[in-house]
């Protein structure tokens, strides 16, 4: 059997023909830009997210910028956020003009470490732009409390966490603006790139509606320079199908994490992701597989478990390589998310992060390992993952 990290094979043979319905409905309007499509699609959005406003735009990474230049960030500015991301949440930063300051992660929740906002604080800083990575909601009450104590702005990524709630709100109403992905893999995936931002505030959310399109807020006369950022009609279309299934398929994602979480609890040496707050949507559920501690070659079996990580004296690769392999030759697809930080990535060499700045960070890109999680995954499948996980893994513990 083979188990993928993700597909859609499943929710196209449930949704196909409402999806071709609708898809074919924009095609023949001839509206493809623009329209009550998309208007209705935003409306819809909104409202499920807890906020009276919502912009529809051409990707989340275009959310982070459009939000940052809503927010008139730009040179001189610093934004705090997480290394521990997809590098577009860091990308977007510097896209404006505006400097990225990493703080490092909680090793248990992989968020953002409050904790360490504070000293990070300078006078350039403008934003806080936490992460809700992997669906796991920011503390968002205590985060937004910073901010108001310093005066400072909150973005939040919300790309991987659509559906995601902290304290019973939405993630994306908490902040100044929310910033969705509608990436295909992404709780909500439209059938190509997609995205939006959520705000409570009407002006602002005119302000963001305009950048979007040129800075453009009528026809042929252009009050900024924005950007070609809008939502296609067809992308409008097949989101609005499905946005109604979403909080039916973060259900499911719920069940499967905790599924896994109670079958997997036994297996030494694999740590699991720390247990769920309720708000928490699964877009993915990431083991970390300790590192040889020995170093790679002097290990070869010889080094001393610690308490939170085991050794499975495999001298080549750290152990998490080598265990993705042997689950992929066993039919099991797992991904890592992410192996370099963004820190670490050449292009923000100019930063200047050297080797051990963000220890935790570091560590945890060396650890992670995303399982199979997605809404259709069947019980059969993720059974042979625990499986597969555990024929592997339980001999070298035992040794
Ligand atoms: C996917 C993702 C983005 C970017 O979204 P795109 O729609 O792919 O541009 C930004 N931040 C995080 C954390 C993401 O996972």
């Amino acid at each position: 059997m083979q188990v993928p990290p993700f597909s859609l094979d499943a929710q196209l043979d449930a949704l196909g023909k409402e999806l071709d319905q609708a898809v074919l409905q924009v095609l023949r309007s001839g509206q493809y830009i623009g329209g009550s499509v998309i208007g209705g699609f935003e409306q819809a959005f909104a409202a499920a997210m807890g906020v009276p406003h919502a912009v529809g735009c051409n990707s989340g990474t275009d959310a982070l910028v459009l939000a940052l230049r809503g927010l008139g960030i730009g040179q001189g500015d610093e934004v705090i956020t997480a290394s521990f991301s997809f590098f577009a949440t860091a990308e977007a930063i510097s896209a404006v003009g505006a400097t990225p300051v990493f703080v490092d992660v909680d090793p248990t929740t992989y968020l953002m470490d409050l904790d360490q906002i504070e000293a990070a604080i300078t006078p350039a800083t403008r934003v806080l732009l936490p992460v809700h990575l992997f669906g796991r909601p920011v503390d968002m009450e205590r985060l937004c409390g910073i901010a108001a104590r310093h005066g400072l702005k909150v973005v939040e990524d919300c790309a991987q966490a659509t559906g995601a709630s902290w304290a019973g709100r939405p993630v994306g109403s908490w902040g100044d603006v929310g910033c969705f992905s509608f990436f295909p893999t992404k709780n909500l995936g439209a059938a190509g790139d997609g995205g939006a931002l959520t705000c409570r505030d009407g002006q602002l959310a005119q302000t963001l509606r305009e950048l979007a399109v040129h800075g453009m807020p009528r026809r042929y006369l252009h009050t900024a320079l924005g950007y070609n950022s809008r939502l296609d009609a067809i992308q409008a279309a097949v989101l609005a199908v499905k946005l109604p299934h979403l909080p039916r398929w973060v259900e499911r994602r719920r069940a499967i994490a905790a599924r896994y979480r109670q079958l997997l609890a036994g297996l030494a040496g694999i740590q699991l992701p720390a247990a769920g707050v309720a708000g928490h949507s699964w877009n993915q559920f990431v083991v970390r597989v300790p590192a040889c501690l020995g170093g790679a070659k002097a290990c070869a079996g010889s080094c001393t478990p610690s308490a939170d990580s085991a050794c499975f004296g495999m001298p080549e690769a750290g152990c998490r390589d080598w265990l993705k392999q042997q689950l992929q030759e066993a039919g099991v697809s797992t991904i890592i998310y992410y192996p370099i930080p963004i820190h670490r990535q050449p292009a923000f060499a100019p930063l200047g992060y050297g080797p051990g700045s963000l220890p935790v960070t570091e560590r945890l890109c060396s650890e992670v390992l995303s399982l199979p999680i997605f809404p259709e995954l069947s019980e059969a499948q993720q059974q042979r993952v625990i499986e597969v996980l555990g024929a592997v893994v339980q001999p070298l513990i035992a040794a």
